[in-house]
């Protein structure tokens, strides 16, 4: 009788502790925020794809494409061309891939670029359906960039038109 009245006692101990802890939790701060509707600050140290940094006098891209990043990366997930435009002392960048599938954000590509022509982005929610989504093409999202932020009394140069060419079809 005695111990069926201590197992008794003994099993609402239980409920109760977990009720004073889930009590002590309400009155607490919460740690989580309700993304994406708030968001927690990014540390300064984060690292998030690499991205092409802009010159702020020409909202151009500082990169003259000499590829020493590409060379540096260890995961051979970056892909650079060039060209010299006419008038121009030195190349300019015409096309920078990134295959961010292969990337480990080890930061050697950034390292290797004398010119500071690329840094860590802040870009932290990427999603997509697809691995082809994350070959990035960060020329032209610069480009596209430039276009919609121009610095004020930049030219910016529009993109070459596409020559579409006609392909014959032969009649059956
Ligand atoms: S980002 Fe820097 S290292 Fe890479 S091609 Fe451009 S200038 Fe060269
Ligand atoms: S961070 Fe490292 S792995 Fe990623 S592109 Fe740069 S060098 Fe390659």
């Amino acid at each position: 009788m005695k111990r069926a009245l201590t197992e008794r006692v003994l099993g609402f101990r239980s409920p109760l502790i977990g009720l004073w802890i889930t009590l002590r939790q309400v009155f607490q701060r919460p740690v989580t925020v309700q993304y994406p509707h708030e968001t927690l600050k990014i540390p300064a140290r984060f690292r998030g794809h690499i991205e092409l940094v802009r010159d702020p006098a020409t909202g151009k891209a500082i990169c003259f494409a000499c590829k020493s990043c590409e060379k540096a990366c260890p995961s051979d997930c970056i892909s650079v061309e060039g060209m010299k435009f006419e008038g121009e002392k030195r190349k300019s960048v015409t096309e920078f891939k990134l295959d961010f599938t292969k990337c480990s954000l080890c930061g050697s590509c950034v390292e290797a670029c004398k010119s500071n022509a690329i840094r860590f982005s802040r870009a932290y929610n990427l999603a997509a359906t697809s691995k082809e989504e994350f070959i990035l093409d960060l020329f032209q999202r610069l480009e596209a960039e430039a276009r919609a932020n121009p610095p004020v009394g930049a030219v910016v140069r529009e993109p070459e038109p596409v020559k579409v060419e006609a392909v014959k079809t032969e009649a059956k």
